[in-house]
């Protein structure tokens, strides 16, 4: 019999490994700090040894030249460098960092060896960028069996193309940490193919935590009269980017949450509501409405006459406001379920 194949998201965020349950169901395996994903950071400390997720992530500041984020950026380009302590790293080798910790995780946690694995990528990935996100995984020491597009796997994921469904049209909303990807798929005779797809490659979560941290800064500054901007030094950035990260994570599942700004001796407790945030964001969100709407277009023109599913992935989809938006704005019943 085969091994087990796992299934591995090497997300420009984050990333994120799973497998077919014993139920025949795609399950996510959470990493060993019981988290769906891990950032895809990866820190180099001074002893050269590479640290990757969560603790690079927070160490990000302290350590920002031996700190490695948003790789996948860099896959196919076979120039690039990352150089830390002296010594150079490819944008494959950094990503096989992230995979190895991913599978090491998954081992640890389902007790069995990681070894053979399909890797995704966005649809619109070329040659080169596939080429380099197969190396990685070699580098890895894992047996790559497949490079699947993340719309498609997304779409899987969901009980598309099971065994006996009909032919299926499906709109894929991929709302990332760095990128927002939008797909129609469809299938048609057995056959899977990608209709239409279209995104915004800096548009992402991460724009999200940068407008709600603008407005702690702001209210900050007004609580506290005479201190200085935390966004304007780097130390104070970081730790309120990151704590706005944490609020908006927080207000997908609640109304409110309060947040404590500390900086440079003074102190204020600040309470954001998810209508606040809701506000302040809206134009990034319609930015992803507009594509939607191009990408509809695009696929209309390709005689697709309408949409069966519309499935939310990617973290940021957690995002009430997400589903909320796309049922208002073009009256689709969009599925969210587990979109890591
Ligand atoms: P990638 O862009 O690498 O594919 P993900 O799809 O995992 O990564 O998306 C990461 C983004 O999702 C981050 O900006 C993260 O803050 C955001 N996110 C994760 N969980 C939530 C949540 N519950 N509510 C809102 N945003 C979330
Ligand atoms: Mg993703």
């Amino acid at each position: 019999m085969a091994s087990k194949v796992y299934g591995i998201d090497l997300g420009t965020t984050y990333s994120c490994i799973s497998h077919v349950d014993q139920f025949g169901r795609p399950e996510v395996i959470t990493n060993l700090d019981n988290e769906t994903t891990t950032p895809s950071v990866v820190l180099f400390d001074a002893d050269d040894q590479a640290v990757v997720g969560k603790q690079a992530k927070r160490q990000a500041r302290i350590n920002p030249d031996n700190v490695s984020a948003l790789v996948k950026r860099q896959m196919g380009d076979s120039e690039w460098r990352f150089t830390a302590h002296g010594k150079e790293w490819s944008a494959p080798a950094i990503s096989s960092l992230i995979l190895k910790a991913l599978a090491a995780d998954a081992e640890r946690q389902i007790g069995e060896p990681v070894t053979d694995v399909v890797i995704t990528v966005p649809a619109y990935f070329g040659d080169e960028e596939r080429k380099a996100t197969k190396l990685a995984g070699e580098y890895a020491g894992l047996n790559v069996i497949d490079i699947v597009n993340e719309p498609t796997a997304a779409a899987f994921a969901y009980g598309f193309a099971r065994d006996g469904s009909a032919d299926e049209t499906v709109l894929v909303y991929d709302l990332g940490g760095g990128t927002f990807d939008i797909t129609v798929i469809e299938m048609s005779d057995k056959k899977i193919s990608v209709v239409a797809t279209d995104g915004d490659h800096e548009l992402g979560g991460a724009d999200w935590d940068d407008r709600l941290a603008n407005h702690l800064s702001e209210r900050f500054r007004g609580e506290c009269p005479g201190s200085e901007d935390p966004l304007d030094d780097s130390y104070g950035a970081q730790d309120l980017i990151s704590s706005a990260e944490d609020a908006k994570q927080t207000l997908s599942g609640r109304e409110a949450t309060d947040v404590l700004v500390v900086h440079a001796g003074h102190r204020a407790n600040i309470t954001v509501t998810r209508a606040e945030f809701e506000q302040i964001s809206s134009s990034l969100l319609q930015r992803t409405i507009e594509l939607t709407r191009a990408v509809l277009k695009a696929a209309e023109a390709r005689n697709v006459e309408r949409i069966d599913r519309v499935l939310l992935v990617g973290g940021s989809s957690k995002m009430p406001a997400v589903a909320a938006r796309l049922a208002s704005e073009f009256g689709f019943a969009p599925e969210l379920t587990d979109p890591d």
